[in-house]
């Protein structure tokens, strides 16, 4: 039986941004999918923020790529939309997706046709600002030259460990918001959107769209989600492990550390940071980080401003750290 408390949100450091709201979904008696749609669709409209939605850095051709998950801890339910183009709210997308068809995963012109079914208006997504930020790492970069003359096959991987090693890190390569919410009853949801790894090869979906890869949700156990090299936490089943972990009986701080260990077994000439937050059924958080120093951000209904503690710190010491 689920311990009762007040009712949780735990975020990426980005969810700054929308985690009060979401917790005020929660207050009015909203579902904890409510909450964790309404925190990450504000961090999906926030234009400074160049990892997530609206002015997100595009991939290699220039074009913003989109891929948000949700899932429901009750009965396993899920969505998510992948390489979506030209429209907003992916996060509200996945939701639309779990909720509307009988199909969990929607990509590139399905999810784009989809979104204009459900009533949403195309926007431009690709600020002035991102576009610059974009322009200029490949103007930097002689041997990718003109991306759109070149093939990319040879050159993407070069390029992005390129952009991961660079000492001036124009703009992070990489970034994904989570959003992982429990109400009062203990039911969690998690929520997961990203404009995945910039300069990416177009085309390329991470883990955020990949349920169990990215976000898993299952209230008889936990919650988890992922941030960082998507490629890593896809072949590791990572947010999954966590849960599954505390399945069989792992404390969250244990269950977590497991998890990041996982990847150091990875054969990854490209790996670099992975981090993790967490819940379990009784309302316990945690996050984990391959990076020293990383935080999280959580709050709850009794509390009037989010705090933010610092992630459990588990390196890739099997793995050359390129972040
Ligand atoms: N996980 C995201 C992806 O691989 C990016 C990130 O969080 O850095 O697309």
């Amino acid at each position: 039986m689920a311990e009762i408390k007040p009712g949780l949100v735990v975020a990426s450091s980005n969810g700054r941004v929308g985690i009060t709201d979401a917790v005020d979904v929660l207050r009015a008696g909203g579902s904890a999918l409510e909450a964790v749609i309404s925190g990450i669709k504000l961090v999906e409209a926030n234009p400074n923020d160049h990892s997530v939605g609206f002015s997100g850095l595009p991939n290699l051709l220039g074009q913003v790529e989109l891929d948000a998950s949700v899932m429901v801890g009750e009965g396993l339910t899920a969505g998510a939309v992948g390489g979506l183009h030209d429209y907003q709210d992916a996060v509200e997308l996945a939701r639309m997706v779990m909720e509307e068809l009988p199909h969990s995963l929607i990509v590139g012109d399905g999810a784009k046709r989809f979104a204009s079914e459900m009533g949403k208006l195309p926007v431009e997504l690709l600020t002035e600002d991102a576009r610059q930020i974009w322009q200029a790492r490949l103007e930097r970069d002689q041997e990718t030259g003109d991306a759109s003359q070149r093939r990319f096959a040879q050159k993407i991987g070069a390029l992005v460990r390129r952009v991961s090693q660079d000492p001036e890190k124009p703009a992070p390569p990489h970034g994904t918001v989570n959003f992982i919410a429990r109400d009062r009853e203990g039911r969690l949801a998690v929520g997961v959107s990203t404009s995945g790894w910039a300069w990416k090869y177009p085309g390329r979906l991470g883990d955020s769209p990949i349920i169990g890869a990215g976000n898993y949700a299952d209230d008889r156990w936990g919650a988890a989600a992922c941030t960082g090299r998507g490629e890593m936490a896809m072949r590791c089943c990572t947010a999954h492990s966590v849960v599954t972990f505390m399945r069989f009986g792992m404390p969250l701080s244990e269950a977590l550390t497991t998890a990041m260990e996982d990847l150091r077994s990875l054969n990854d000439p490209y790996a670099s940071e992975m981090n993790i937050v967490a819940v379990d059924r009784d309302g316990n958080h945690s996050g984990a980080s391959t990076t020293a120093g990383k935080t999280y951000i959580f709050m709850d209904e009794s509390m009037e401003s989010y705090e933010e503690p610092t992630r459990m710190h588990v390196p890739l010491v099997d793995a050359p750290s390129l972040v």
